[in-house]
């Protein structure tokens, strides 16, 4: 081993290898001097060793490597700010001993760390092709080497040569660079670039890849931007759209200042960023505009400041309605507890009863008083439910449901909303809209309802519902759960002239322009019409009559017809006004019937008498029935023939009459549908009739289901029922004994017209009903005989047999 004593430079930045001529500038004194020394004395031989750290200016031993490289200067020259270039050529590695520091320069002692031939020349050739190849590869990928490395060093056959060359063009660290000079094991060398380069290909790959990915991304949004650019500006080159720009600041206003829920900002806000990246034209584009259109048309803060006033609202009710007193009571109770507890939890009000009796416009009066805005939503016939709660955006045309269509007309978020024929909504495949109105209607869900197009949440738990109902047999048991029922049963025909006297007048009159001078109507012409004209439980066909006689009035008195100041109406003149009597009053037939009973309906349009006949004819027992009766009532009649059966013996008939009898019920008008239990008693009495040969008193009129038993139970709709009755002519009237609670609703005069006898059993109906008493003869099958050939005689004007 020799060791020699050499000039030293150090290097800040750089680790030269064996073979590598390399270009330096040297500024430093220290290195200027160690230069010109290896220039004289050194044979041109100088020790490059790098430093460990590039900012120290003048590095002791300790702060560079130990193992450097010696290298031969090609040239040196003198740069005119007194620094230097020099051109090396490296040598061979050397290990330093230590380095001395003369104040002048740096000298080291050191060794020439020899090549040793470890490997075979076979083995050496293969590794030196993987180094090359890898090398090529990473050339490929690496942007920062020229291609033209590759060429020079394909000639280096010397393995070593060849990495030290390759290390000194890859992208390393001085650290990792330093590494490669110290490792002397050219094998080991090898292996430590070719593992760098891989890794380092790795990361190449990996970021070339999402490179890619970007400027694909990148592309394809900017091709996207200009394009949409490019079309704006044909279009407004065209005239067709204004500054776009300003639609969008509009916009992002109305976001601003709608007052939206936070849930629905969010949602307005994603879709209003979707919208300004698509073109103004595209389908798309316009179904998301008129997305932000409708929820931002919505009143999510505006609504009107409501009067909870009670006497103010009991002032209006009065003033818009006669009577009603209950009705108007119930209401006023409700406000009132919605005043107290300053919500409105409370169970929704429904207003079930015939048609014209004031449903809806009691709502309106309500609305009225309490300064709310009025709504009508007409649910009869909807049997979507979509109708109701909307159709998700995603389908084309698709739209909001009705509850939010209608409160984004009234633009406040607290209307009395009328949900009008709540009990005519149907069901079908399309979903029950029943069960989107429960939604609404709960005061511990809707301040959350959800429509489907609107996709995010609206509180409707300021809205002050009001259901209106003909009935409440259809309305679905979990919404009639949730509603309180306020019944108003149709009006008398007192109660009916005074409507008409105190609020249908005046309504016509104002609404045709008419003066009071100009038109009376009298009191017993207004009676006229209610009973010749009309026949309802309200006063829509009243208010409709005294309309059309406006009118006419009105169309005389432009064409000059009518001299005089003031026209009168009376009974005697009404059929110029309103031509032929349509209905007749107290229709009833005058005379007792075998085998005919006058029955008592309920219909949603109010009461009815309800005529029931029954013939026999000699046959095998077969029974008809015939008038589009429904099951219940078909079952009631078979009920009823039992009952008569099982008396046949009080009832003095034959008790084989099942079995040589056809009997035929029959119920007028035929083409209506009828239904119910609660003509069942009028069937036994139709069928003990035409049986027992007795004519039945055509002044009694009754209703009531009938048991096996032959017990009476309890109808329904008893004050419209006995209406009927009066209206009808009838004198007395059978009802169950459980309805007589009922009575004390019914208006005295409607139980003074009328003698109301409340049963329990059937054997009292045919008491009261049957004109005489059935002789319990002892021949009966011989007595039924002849009664039959009476039944025939007597009826067979009206019947056919
Ligand atoms: P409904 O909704 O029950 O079918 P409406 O509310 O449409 O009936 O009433 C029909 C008409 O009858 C309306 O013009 C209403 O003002 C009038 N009306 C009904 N009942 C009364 C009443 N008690 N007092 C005054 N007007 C009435």
């Amino acid at each position: 081993m020799k060791v020699e004593k050499v000039p030293v430079l150090p290097l800040r930045d750089v680790v030269v290898y064996p073979n590598m001529v390399v270009p330096l500038f040297v500024g430093r004194d220290k290195s200027i001097k160690s230069l010109e020394d290896a220039m004289n004395e050194n044979n041109k031989t100088i020790l490059l060793v790098t430093q460990k750290s590039p900012e120290v200016d003048d590095p002791n031993e300790s702060q560079v490597y130990h193992v450097g490289c010696l290298a031969s200067i090609l040239q040196l020259l003198k740069l005119p700010d007194g620094t230097m270039k020099v051109l090396v050529e490296g040598l061979s590695r050397a290990n330093i001993f230590d380095i001395t520091d003369d104040e002048s320069s740096l000298v080291a002692n050191y060794e020439v760390i020899d090549k040793k031939k470890t490997m075979s020349s076979t083995h050496e050739d293969a590794l030196s092709r993987a180094l090359e190849d890898t090398f090529s590869q990473y050339v490929k990928m690496n942007k920062k080497i020229p291609p033209e490395v590759l060429s020079s060093i394909a000639g280096i056959e010397d393995l070593s040569k060849l990495s030290d060359s390759i290390a000194a063009h890859m992208t390393m660290s001085l650290k990792e660079k330093q590494d490669v000079l110290e490792i002397t094991d050219t094998k080991k060398r090898v292996e430590y670039l070719m593992k760098t380069m891989n890794s380092e290909l790795d990361v190449l790959q990996v970021e070339k890849k999402i490179r890619g990915r970007v400027k694909q991304q990148m592309e394809k949004s900017q091709r996207e931007y200009y394009l949409n650019e490019q079309m704006k500006a044909i279009q407004k080159e065209l005239g067709e759209i204004g500054d776009e720009p300003n639609d969008f600041d509009a916009i992002q206003k109305r976001i601003d200042s709608a007052g939206l829920s936070k849930e629905a900002k969010e949602k307005i806000t994603s879709e209003f960023n979707k919208f300004k990246m698509m073109s103004p034209m595209s389908a798309e584009a316009t179904v998301v505009r008129n997305y932000i259109d409708t929820v931002l048309s919505l009143p999510w803060r505006d609504q009107s400041e409501v009067n909870s006033d009670i006497t103010h609202a009991q002032k209006i009710l009065d003033q818009d309605h006669h009577g009603l007193f209950k009705v108007k009571e119930r209401i006023l109770e409700y406000l009132a507890v919605n005043k107290r507890v300053q919500k409105l939890k409370g169970p929704i009000l429904c207003l079930v009863g015939p048609p014209g009796v004031g449903k809806t416009s009691l709502g309106m009066s309500i609305a009225r008083s309490t300064n709310r805005k009025f709504i009508k939503m007409s649910l009869g016939g909807v049997r979507d439910e979509a109708e109701i709660r909307g159709h998700r955006k995603t389908y084309i045309g698709s739209m909001p449901g009705k509850v939010i269509q209608n409160l984004s007309k009234v633009k406040t978020k607290n209307p009395l909303f009328l949900l009008d024929e709540i009990d005519k909504m149907a069901m079908d495949f399309r979903g029950d809209p029943s069960s989107a109105l429960l939604e609404v209607l709960d005061p511990e869900q809707n301040f959350a309802f959800n429509d489907h197009y609107l996709e995010v949440d609206f509180d409707l738990s300021d809205v002050m519902f009001i259901a209106t109902a003909n009935s409440t047999e259809s309305i679905p048991a979990p919404l009639l759960d949730r509603m309180e029922i306020i019944r108003l049963p149709g009006y008398t025909e007192d109660e009916k002239v005074d409507i008409a006297k105190k609020y249908l007048l005046q309504k016509q009159f104002k609404q045709n322009g008419l003066k009071t001078k100009e038109l009376t109507i009298s009191i017993p012409a207004i009676r006229d019409i209610i009973r010749y004209y009309t026949r309802e439980a309200g006063v829509r066909g009243l208010d409709r009559c005294i309309s059309k006689i406006c009118r006419k009035i009105i169309k005389s008195l432009t064409l000059g017809k009518t001299n005089s100041k003031m026209l009168k109406i009376n009974p005697l003149n009404l059929n110029d006004f309103l031509g032929v009597r349509q209905h007749s009053y107290g229709s009833i037939d005058k005379k007792d019937m075998i085998g005919q009973v006058n029955g008592l309906a309920w219909t949603s349009t109010g009461g009815e008498l309800l005529r029931i006949e029954c013939a026999l004819m000699s046959g095998k027992g077969k029974i008809t029935q015939t008038g589009k009766l429904g099951d219940v009532m078909q079952e009631s009649i078979k009920a009823a023939i039992t009952v008569v059966r099982t008396r046949s013996a009080s009832l003095g008939i034959d008790s084989d009459f099942y079995q040589n009898k056809d009997i035929h019920i029959h119920v007028p008008e035929g083409a209506t549908p009828k239904d119910g239990p609660s003509a069942g008693i009028s069937m036994a009495l139709a069928v003990a009739s035409s049986l027992s040969g007795i004519a039945v008193k055509s002044d009694v009129a009754m209703t009531g289901e009938i048991t096996l038993r032959g017990q009476v139970l309890e109808i329904g709709g008893l004050k419209e029922k006995l209406l009927a009755a009066l209206r009808g002519g009838i004198k007395e009237v059978i009802i169950p004994k459980d309805n007589e609670k009922d009575l004390v609703e019914i208006p005295d005069n409607v139980k003074r017209g009328l003698k109301i006898h409340p049963v329990k059993f059937v054997d009292e109906v045919f008491a009261i009903a049957l004109k005489s008493k059935p002789a319990k003869s002892k021949n009966l099958s011989k007595k039924t005989s002849l009664q039959n050939k009476k039944t025939k005689s007597s009826s067979s004007k009206r019947l056919p047999h």
